[in-house]
């Protein structure tokens, strides 16, 4: 993620250069963005070659010959030269006025944010040996993600058999299909999580998008491609690079099939048949450097053939759809009895099938073209306290590196751990909870800390986590005989 925080930096940083070089030079050949045309707003792959204007500004072909036809038509009318106009000939056409292109200020052209990247040509290819295994993949995803072991292992697979079948291309007689995944579990269990995890270890581009935001073309709210939008402007306008990313839709139950209508179900089952072409592959014109497409917009072309899918959703209620599923079973065969046999099972999700999920709302073309279904547990107690302290990332580790700066050690004893990860477990928002936790806990001590130099060490406990005492505050004092170290003398715990 740093990385390509860095590359988007050096990216301003390149437009302001070029910004600046190109009035001197009067040309941008050495860009990387493709010049877009300032009346039609199409882009030089479309458009053609381009005329170059004063101030960054370039005109296609087309638009610079429709200009100077219609000039030449007004000269033609006797408008231009005409004595009778007398003083207006003078002064130019009435409620015309011409725009000197030197007057424009700076920068008139169209921001690079606005263009799409120029065609690469030797990068386009995907090396077979450069792809991630699938368990140096997991092994990566296990830095940073606690649990979720079967997910993590089915979408090492299947990002892996995706970027093959990308570097293959289609050309063989057996084509590889798509690997567009649908996960289901609760909120909070780290689907997002999961995905941008991947995204980054992998570096490809990523949008996320909410299927709830998402509405049929026409209606008010997003049209569907405007999520290969976003991944257009995450791959930084670079097209290639947009067609290798990855598209999460998040909240994907939320478009189910609604139950029980009449009207046009236009955030529902529309969303679902929008969707089937892009889950499959298409070519779909999206606007570059904004979200909806108008007149001043440029558009570029992207397929979608080799963009990865993988939507995501909590699915509520589908464990009874499962248990229903499952009892009909039971109560059919010899061992009716066992009726209520599924009620306690508790990863009752994992046994979904695809027949549920059609239940559930989505429509059969939908599932098809999400061929990888799997589960995500929901969060044990032991897992939120992994979450705490084991990632790479883990908040613990972030507190202790921002007190470490002002040389103080933070401790949390495994009791404060587990009080924590109960508070988290009463608000049922998953390991979303934590960070709310722990921020409300740490406020005081990142607060008073910084105030008194001889603190150094504190101790989070159960009982400050709890509301019944303090943390513990160890003071340090330089030693005798090495008055450059300092030590820490541990404190009683009190109040403050
Ligand atoms: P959702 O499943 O609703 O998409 P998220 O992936 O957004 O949930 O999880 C919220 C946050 O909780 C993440 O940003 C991450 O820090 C943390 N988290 C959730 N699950 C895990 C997990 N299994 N391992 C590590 N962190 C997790």
């Amino acid at each position: 993620m740093d990385d390509h925080r860095d590359d988007k930096y050096e990216e301003t940083e390149l437009e302001k250069k070029e910004a600046g070089t190109e009035e001197k030079k009067g040309d941008d050949s050495g860009s990387d963005y493709e010049d877009v045309c300032f009346i039609c707003r199409r882009p030089e792959s479309k458009a053609g070659k381009m005329f170059k204007l004063p101030n960054n500004i370039c005109v296609c072909d087309d638009c610079m010959h429709k200009t100077m036809d219609t000039v030449s038509q007004f000269d033609y009318q006797g408008l231009l030269n005409n004595p009778d106009m007398g003083e207006w000939n003078v002064k130019g056409f009435p409620n015309i006025s011409f725009v000197n292109l030197a007057d424009l200020k700076g920068d008139g052209g169209i921001p690079n944010k606005q263009k799409p990247k120029k065609k690469k040509k030797a990068s386009a290819e995907i090396d077979i040996r450069d792809i991630m295994p699938p368990h140096k993949i997991k092994q990566k995803l296990d830095e940073y993600v606690v649990g979720q072991e079967h997910a993590k292992k089915v979408m090492s697979v299947a990002v892996y058999n995706h970027y093959k079948r990308v570097a293959t291309g289609t050309m063989d007689e057996i084509e590889i299909e798509k690997s567009n995944m649908l996960m289901i579990g609760p909120t909070g269990c780290g689907k997002t999580y999961l995905v941008k995890t991947l995204a980054k270890l992998l570096d490809v581009p990523l949008a996320i998008a909410d299927a709830t935001s998402l509405t049929e073309a026409g209606y008010i709210g997003d049209d569907i491609e405007s999520v290969v939008s976003k991944l257009l402007a995450a791959a930084d306008n670079d097209v290639e690079r947009a067609e290798r990313g990855i598209i999460f839709i998040d909240e994907i139950d939320k478009i189910a099939k609604k139950k029980n209508t009449n009207a046009r179900d236009v955030s529902g089952e529309s969303v679902q048949q929008g969707m089937l072409k892009l889950l499959e592959g298409a070519e779909v014109e999206v606007p570059v450097g904004a979200n909806s497409k108008n007149a001043m917009v440029p558009l570029a072309t992207v397929n979608t053939r080799n963009i990865l899918f993988i939507c995501g959703g909590a699915f509520p209620d589908l464990d009874e759809i499962i248990k229903q599923r499952l009892n009909k079973k039971t109560s059919i065969g010899y061992s009716a009895e066992l009726k209520d046999k599924y009620d306690k099972e508790k990863n009752i999700l994992s046994r979904v099938t695809v027949e549920d999920i059609r239940k559930f709302g989505m429509i059969p073309e939908f599932i098809g073209r999400l061929p990888v279904i799997f589960t995500l547990e929901g969060l044990s107690r032991d897992m939120m306290v992994q979450i705490l302290k084991e990632p790479r990332n883990a908040i613990l580790k972030q507190y202790q590196k921002l007190l470490e700066l002002d040389e103080v050690e933070l401790l949390f004893n495994e009791g404060a751990l587990e009080a924590i990860a109960d508070k988290a477990m009463e608000k049922e928002t998953g390991a979303r909870a934590l960070r709310a936790i722990i921020e409300e806990f740490m406020l005081d001590i990142m607060y008073e800390v910084p105030k008194d130099d001889n603190i150094g060490r504190v101790t989070i406990t159960r009982e400050y986590i709890e509301g019944n005492g303090g943390p513990v505050i160890d003071i340090r004092s330089r030693s005798a005989e090495h008055p450059d170290r300092l030590n820490v003398i541990p404190q009683p715990a009190d109040g403050s």
